[in-house]
């Protein structure tokens, strides 16, 4: 740290992203990437429409938020798109969440949420999850604050129907309610279309899972006008062009490849019940995950070491050093080969010990 840092942020942790390690080949199974690239025709359409790259990218987004709008059934003016959707999340924060509308969320989830708090200098609450991980939504309602729920929650993998996240947006006129749906394809339903019947929900959603396009940074709001117009003037305020030219012509082309997207979310979906299957086999216990990952704890394999393990042979999966979810570790499901040889190297750990 320098003495120049500002005292605001000598204590902040930053968010700690998933290894991207270049040391040597991994069975990458840690950060919850699609195995498949984006489909061809969607990297043609990109190569073909991109805007010319001595200009700006278009501030607005436009021919992205009208494919958007027309794939979600929601109108141009409800669609906004940003840099993965990490800066969603974070416009969120900062557009909603004050001393008087505080952020909840659960104390297992994703970690940048208390980090945008952090940085941004919003209050906040954890409210932790159930004994089994599961999440009760009536602890969040009635209160004025920002809620964030990850819906899958990350890392537990576990779901809620929409019917109970509109029952909380209901009952709580004063909050903002964000529906994290990052992993929403692999088996959940979305709530954009509640956003046209409750103007305090924001559904935000990513291209970085099953839209294979985590390295290009897309991810996208879906809310009432007046929500939208509050996230643009703090978007106007920070960065306007905030998706670059690329990136926003490869969306498109992308959306234009949907029959491709949802084939690929069916095989990582067989793919998910596989691993689980294997898993199981070998003495792990699984939540019922509806993501493109798998939350697992052996019975008798430390989390944490089984983590290291695997790494010194080459497989990456993701562990947290969280006292409630330490037995665990989070698995991406990857490609048939990539699940045969994490559980073949499991197999060989077991053997060992
Ligand atoms: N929300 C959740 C729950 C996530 O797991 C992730 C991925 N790290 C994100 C949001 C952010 O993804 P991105 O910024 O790549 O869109």
């Amino acid at each position: 740290m320098s003495r120049y840092l500002s005292e605001r942020y000598t204590a902040l942790k930053p968010y700690v992203p998933g290894e991207q390690p270049r040391d040597r080949q991994y069975v990458k199974l840690n950060t919850n990437e699609s195995p498949f690239p984006p489909p061809k025709e969607a990297l043609d359409y990109a190569a073909a429409h991109a805007r010319s790259y001595e200009l700006y990218s278009d501030p607005e987004a436009v021919e992205l938020r009208k494919a958007l709008a027309e794939t979600c059934q929601v109108p141009a003016e409800c669609v906004m798109v940003t840099n993965g959707s990490d800066e969603m999340l974070n416009l969120a924060f900062l557009a909603f969440g004050s001393e008087a509308r505080p952020a909840l969320f659960p104390d297992i989830t994703y970690g940048f949420y208390k980090v945008f708090a952090e940085v941004d200098r919003i209050p906040y609450r954890e409210i932790p999850l159930e004994d089994d991980l599961t999440l009760r939504l009536e602890k969040y309602a009635g209160k004025k604050a920002v809620i964030f729920i990850a819906n899958p929650n990350a890392p537990t993998g576990l779901y809620l129907p929409p019917e109970e996240i509109a029952r909380l947006a209901q009952r709580s006129p004063d909050s903002v309610i964000v529906v994290d749906e990052a992993y929403i394809d692999f088996g959940g339903t979305s709530c954009i279309p509640l956003t046209q019947r409750y103007n305090n929900l924001l559904v935000v959603q990513t291209f970085s899972k099953s839209r294979s396009m985590a390295g290009a940074r897309l991810g996208f709001g879906v809310g009432s006008e007046q929500l939208m117009r509050d996230l643009q003037t703090i978007r106007y305020s920070l960065n306007p062009y905030n998706v670059n030219s690329y990136t926003q012509a490869l969306g498109i082309g992308v959306l234009r490849c949907a029959d491709e997207i949802r084939r690929n979310c069916r095989t990582i979906i067989g793919n998910r019940a596989y691993l689980t299957e294997r898993l199981k086999t070998l003495g792990f216990v699984c939540t019922d995950s509806l993501t493109n990952f798998v939350f697992a704890r052996h019975l008798r394999l430390n989390g944490g070491a089984l983590y290291q393990m695997l790494r010194d042979r080459g497989v990456l999966v993701r562990h947290f050093e969280l006292s409630r979810i330490r037995p665990y570790n989070r698995i991406t499901v990857g490609t048939r080969e990539q699940i045969d040889r994490l559980t073949e190297e499991i197999e060989r750990i077991m053997k060992g010990l």
